[in-house]
């Protein structure tokens, strides 16, 4: 038998990587300090491996030759802290699977857009036959993938959680699609830690590999200039400047690299708004690189059916047209979904406030939005700051009222978007389950 492999935490990453840890002859045991899910629990069963929930095994643990942590278990958490301080070693669930793969990894990362990107990345390359896979934050664990139904490439949706325990994996493909605060309660409240964890991506890369990233970003750039990446260099914007690869001009999309030139028109794009152009490039460029053929680019950019939650059109109703962009959970995602409005809106935004700054969207709000609908438990911060600025503002303690007093606003022509900039739990599971009754709601009306 080999060293003992601990895996912390019994989630989605949790259980592929005991059942991979397991499959490679490790002795495996999973513990996870809260209820792991019936689903989890009968695959690690049904694969012997030893587990337990709602505490954590000190002789368990502390005999670990490596620590396999979830993403969502911060650094900071005691159990951690003695792991290194007895100088276990403490990594994530890819860099595991990573060791035991010589797959193309197409890794993909921002503070906005990652799940957008990835799936649109992954649809480009399954419908034009490749073997592929989806990992990381969406799709079943790369771990598990690589145990028992292993793929020559992936393409894995990658948190900054889940960078910080990484040290030997290398992405062929590295994607930063953007990088504005987030989870700085996880970084000291640092936002250079909080970079240098996003900047993960592009370690152990060779010049042999590519990194694409958006060029209009002021960190990534500084960043850029600083760190010189080793890899060869896929720089994306809306404007053919600074020797960029992928960019917008005369109304089309252009991506020019070495594999030749890929020209699309815009307009043909399934995904619209400004910030869907940075995905769409991003998604472009990895699948010229991957070899892709220009009509199956061509046909997957303008066939993708998009992501639930992310700017999803539900119905239009009575000549009004019903968004649903629950995942909009940071001011920064509600700023590009108002910015690809072309109507008047009423929005509906709140929930549990991250420390949101409110003035980013404040042009944007008097520019398009003819009605805010305050949906939260606690609304003060939102009435501080809307208030006195020639608003229509309504307050709601449910989805249905929020819908309700919506459709009495919007006049035909308008659209109804729930765009929250705010976390959900104040009323909802989950921003998923929040997206979901709004869904309801409007279909009900
Ligand atoms: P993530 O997985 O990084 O949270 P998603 O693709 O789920 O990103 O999108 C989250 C939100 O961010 C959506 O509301 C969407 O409108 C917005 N968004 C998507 N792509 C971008 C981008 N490139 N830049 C800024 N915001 C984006």
């Amino acid at each position: 038998m080999k060293e003992r492999i601990v895996i912390l935490g019994a989630g989605e990453s949790g259980t592929g990587a005991a059942i991979l840890a397991k499959a490679k002859g490790f002795d495996v045991f999973v513990s996870d300090s809260s209820a792991i899910k019936p689903n989890y629990k009968e695959m690690l069963d049904g694969r012997g491996i030893r587990w337990e929930e709602g505490r954590h095994t000190e002789d368990e643990l502390f005999s670990a030759g490596e620590v396999i942590k979830s993403p969502g278990i911060p650094g900071k958490a005691p159990v951690i802290e003695e792991l290194v301080k007895r100088n276990i070693p403490v990594i994530s669930e890819i860099e595991f699977a990573g060791r035991y793969s010589d797959a193309t990894m197409i890794c993909i990362t921002g503070s906005n857009g990652k799940t957008t990107t990835t799936m649109l990345t992954y649809h480009i390359l399954k419908e034009a036959g490749l073997d592929v896979g989806l990992a990381g934050n969406v799709g079943s664990s790369l771990a598990l993938q690589v145990a028992e139904s292993p793929h020559a490439c992936y393409v894995v949706e990658l948190s900054s959680f889940q960078l910080d325990n990484m040290y030997r994996f290398k992405a062929d493909i590295a994607v930063l699609l953007n990088i504005t605060p987030d989870h700085l309660d996880r970084y000291d409240y640092s936002m250079q830690n909080y970079i240098d964890s996003k900047f993960r991506i592009i370690q152990n890369q060779t010049e042999k590999d590519a990194f694409i990233f958006w060029n209009n970003d002021p960190v990534i750039i500084r960043e850029v200039a600083e760190r010189k990446p080793v890899a060869t260099l896929y720089p994306f914007a809306l404007e053919p400047r600074d020797g960029v690869k992928g960019y917008v001009e005369k109304e089309r999309l252009v991506i020019d690299t070495k594999k030749g030139l890929f020209i699309m028109e815009q307009d043909l794009l399934a995904l619209t708004g400004t910030h869907n152009l940075y995905n769409s490039l991003a998604s472009g460029i990895t699948a010229k690189l991957m070899d892709i053929h220009d009509e199956n680019i061509r046909a997957s950019l303008s066939d993708f059916a998009g992501v639930e939650h992310r700017l999803e059109k539900v119905a239009r109703i009575r000549g009004v047209d019903y968004v649903n962009d629950s995942k909009a959970t940071n001011v920064n995602s509600c700023w590009y979904a108002l910015q690809s409005m072309t109507t008047k809106v009423v929005l509906i935004l709140g929930g549990i406030d991250k420390g949101n700054d409110y003035s980013e969207i404040e042009e944007l709000v008097k520019e398009k939005v003819s009605a805010l609908i305050f949906l939260g438990v606690d609304n003060t911060k939102l009435h501080a700051f809307f208030d006195g600025k020639g608003l229509k503002t309504e307050d709601a303690r449910s989805i249905q009222e929020a819908v309700g007093k919506a459709y009495r606003l919007a006049q035909k022509g308008d659209t109804v978007l729930l765009s929250p900039c705010c976390a959900s739990f104040d009323l909802f599971a989950s921003y998923e389950d929040r997206g979901r009754q709004f869904k309801n709601c409007v279909l009900n009306l």
